[in-house]
């Protein structure tokens, strides 16, 4: 039977994810846009039982840098758009979903070069962690691939309208969360970094990123809310306090 080419073939296809992955981010607010800009923030994949088979991993270790492919699960359900406003163009712009990095894409699937850092066998359940991750906390990964240098390193390649990296913010402590920042460490040893570098990239909504308000933000990294102000292009940390102690939540 010949087929119609007006009637193009719909294929489905099924996949099943490798595992999960662990982060410290447990909310989209606050995750970086782009991997390796927070390289303190460390990612646990952990290989469901039928991909748990070391072989699987032997030899990834020669490689610095791997290539994750993911579903981004948490906004998958709402659909996609042929039209979105990257946050680069201040979020007023519109660019075709296919000419950005955007979360609302059709298939929903995401991909991100990070570090790769160890391999864990325990109990009989095979773990992969790596560096600098850009990803919610429970995100699927689909597959996992080495990044090699000379093939996915373009030099003289064009970024359009994200050509550059986005510009930092420094970050200081206030001396009163010292003594929380001291302590949450001692459970945490990459927070004082982790915190910095996320903050360093302002989070905040290219709307607020324009006014010059006293507001306090807060967000989530591990089981932790941490608060601050913006004040002259510099951030300053106020608290640092476990979610369950926060009093609004
Ligand atoms: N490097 C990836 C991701 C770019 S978009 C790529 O280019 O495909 C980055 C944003 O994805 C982050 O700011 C975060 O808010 C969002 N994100 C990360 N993990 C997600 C998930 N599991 N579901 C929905 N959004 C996610």
């Amino acid at each position: 039977m010949t087929k119609s080419s007006a009637m193009p073939e719909q294929h489905e296809i099924n996949l099943h994810p490798l595992g999960v992955i662990h982060t410290p981010y447990r909310q989209k607010f606050a995750i970086p846009r782009q991997p390796n800009l927070v390289d303190a923030a460390l990612g646990e994949i952990v290989f469901d039982k039928e991909f748990s088979d070391p072989n699987m991993l032997r030899g990834i270790e020669q490689f610095s840098h791997l290539w994750l492919l993911f579903q981004f699960h948490k906004t998958v359900e709402q659909g996609w758009s042929p039209m979105v406003r990257p946050p680069r163009l201040g979020g007023n712009k519109k660019q075709g979903v296919l000419a950005t990095r955007s979360t609302f894409r059709p298939n929903g699937i995401g991909m991100s070069v990070v570090k790769y850092d160890s391999i864990q066998h325990k109990n009989g359940r095979l773990s992969l962690l790596v560096k600098g991750v850009d990803l919610l906390d429970g995100t699927p990964i689909i597959d996992i691939k080495p990044y090699v240098p000379w093939a996915d390193s373009i030099p003289g390649a064009t970024g359009g309208f994200a050509d550059e990296p986005p510009s930092t913010m420094p970050v200081y402590f206030e001396t009163q969360c010292a003594n929380q920042l001291k302590h949450w460490q001692n459970l945490y040893p990459q927070l004082t970094a982790l915190i910095k570098q996320v903050l360093a990239q302002d989070p905040r909504p290219a709307y607020k990123a324009k006014q010059d308000s006293d507001e306090e933000y807060g967000m989530s990294l591990f089981d932790l809310n941490i608060r601050w102000r913006v004040n002259q292009r510099a951030n300053y940390v106020t608290s640092i306090i476990h979610n369950a102690q926060r009093k609004d939540c």
